[in-house]
């Protein structure tokens, strides 16, 4: 690694450390052929380009808030319906779908709220996976 990119990594530690994060959790779930199964189809990625981001994130934010946040969400294990919505298959790619699942795969732990900063990194993680799928699309074009 380049001195110069160590210099600016060692300033924004939290950054890097969430990059690093978020490309390895991808890189695992690529290898669970249950989770790599959940691809967008060309209707979600045109909702997404009507949309536009920044509202498909504001919609993760919600869906997240309403559905992971509680200590003890609704229906837990079900609470994520399979289609309906790109961030709802983006929620079972990254496995983001229930607080069991979270726990399985990021050990965040059960029966407590999520914090603002897990709330986040979900988001970020959700995020990232979308933005992935649009530009596979544009590959192909
Ligand atoms: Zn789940």
């Amino acid at each position: 690694m380049p001195i110069w990119v160590r210099i600016v990594l060692s300033r924004f530690p939290a950054y890097h450390e969430a990059m690093q994060t978020i490309n390895e959790a991808l890189k695992k779930l690529q290898r669970s052929s249950f989770r790599s199964r959940f691809q967008l189809n060309e209707e979600e990625k045109e909702y997404i380009d009507k949309k536009g981001m920044d509202v498909i994130k504001s919609h993760a934010c919600d869906f997240v808030r309403e559905k992971l946040a509680p200590a003890d969400p609704t229906n837990d294990g079900k609470q994520t319906p399979m289609k309906g919505h790109p961030v709802f298959k983006a929620m079972h790619a990254t496995a983001c779908c229930c607080r069991g699942c979270l726990n399985k795969w990021y050990h965040v732990p059960m029966h407590q709220p999520l914090t603002e900063e897990q709330q986040n990194k979900i988001v970020h993680l959700l995020m990232a996976w979308i933005e992935k799928q649009m530009k596979k699309e544009d590959k192909q074009m």
